[in-house]
């Protein structure tokens, strides 16, 4: 499932096919349940599992079904590990946290150069899943003692361990309920410097509710420079399929320039600007003004080609991108951009 729609793809067709597979299948399950292409199935003792999947598998040319049966009265699904008792005849299911065999112990050192609440909600993050995903509270306190020792191996201090698991427990016995209408998030990114940006969250939370008491503040921290940025392992996405840009145009006769943004393809504006179809690059018949065209039938010689094109800066809004063009009009002075409006800038 590499595309990024192929879950939701998965998901539409097996949900149109299982409850007419489901209602045919010669073993009907005791207990059954799907997450997008991964099933659980509860079958009474002596069930015929091979015809099960031979069934399954003469559904549909394109399915292709495997079976995983319980190993030591356990079998993992989707991060769980669901575990089968029998006794006097009486069969009973638990579940716990899954931990593949191949993990290790390691995770965010304490000391590692990182804002303090993303350390502790690594921890918060661990406890509610055990919480949520162990079915008693013996399994809890077995993944609970497994968890606080992986952190004291991390460097984690036992005693802020111990606060976190006490509030977890206790906010998971009695949840805190909030009252009150919800407040809009806004979000402010930060680069983080260590115990001054801290400071400066805090003063920014404080300005926060003081002039905008109906928003919720979210001051989060972004890492400027990464071991990846100096490897760079990805191809770079080829000049005319970036989008969310700055653009110049420079006319290589006259020199006159144009600027402008799009949040589109480039191709796709440099084709609007020529007045083709990106598509099938021939003349559009209805073509939407252009500064850039009206220039080129002016000045003899001068065309409007990709190669007279280049990107002056990226943005990830269109508020950035209209910003940024207007910042880089101001400074390039281009001359076949005309009049430009001011735009209202609105702080929400
Ligand atoms: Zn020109």
């Amino acid at each position: 499932m590499g595309s990024p729609l192929g879950p939701l793809f998965a998901n539409i067709f097996l949900t149109h096919y299982e409850s007419q597979w489901l209602r045919d299948s010669p073993v009907q399950p005791v207990f059954y349940r799907r997450y997008v292409d991964d099933t659980l199935w509860f079958l009474p003792q002596g069930s015929d599992v091979a015809a099960l999947l031979t069934y399954m598998n003469s559904r549909h040319p394109n399915m292709h079904f495997t079976v995983e049966t319980e190993s030591n009265n356990c079998i993992p699904f989707i991060g769980l590990n669901v575990m089968h008792n029998t006794c006097n005849n009486v069969h009973t299911y638990f579940t716990s946290v899954y931990h593949k065999p191949s993990s290790t112990a390691l995770c965010t050192n304490f000391n590692s150069f990182m804002y303090i609440s993303y350390k502790l909600s690594a921890v918060k993050c661990l406890l509610w899943r055990a919480l949520h995903l162990c079915s008693n509270w013996s399994l809890i306190h077995s993944e609970i003692s497994s968890l606080r020792n992986m952190f004291l191996l991390n460097a984690y201090p036992s005693d802020i361990l111990d606060r976190l698991i006490r509030s977890s427990v206790s906010n998971f016995i009695q949840p805190n309920l909030q009252f009150g209408p919800k407040k809009d998030r806004m979000y402010i990114g930060l680069p983080f410097l260590g115990k001054p940006t801290d400071a400066l969250r805090r003063t920014i939370k404080t300005i926060g509710k003081k002039f905008f008491p109906s928003k919720d503040l979210i001051v989060y921290f972004t890492s400027g420079r990464r071991v990846s940025n100096f490897f760079q392992i990805k191809d770079s996405t080829p000049f005319g399929l970036r989008s969310h840009v700055v653009y110049q145009y420079t006319c290589t006769r006259c020199q006159s320039s144009y600027i402008g943004k799009t949040s589109r393809h480039l191709r796709h504006r440099i084709s609007e600007h020529a007045g083709v179809s990106h598509i099938t690059g021939r003349i559009m018949k209805c073509q939407s003004h252009s500064n850039i065209r009206d220039h080129c039938l002016t000045c003899a010689g001068s065309q409007c080609l990709t190669e007279n094109f280049k990107i002056l800066a990226r943005g990830r809004s269109d508020t950035e991108l209209l910003i940024k063009e207007h910042l880089l009009i101001e400074r390039h002075n281009p001359s076949l951009n005309g009049n430009q409006g001011s735009v209202e800038l609105l702080l929400r």
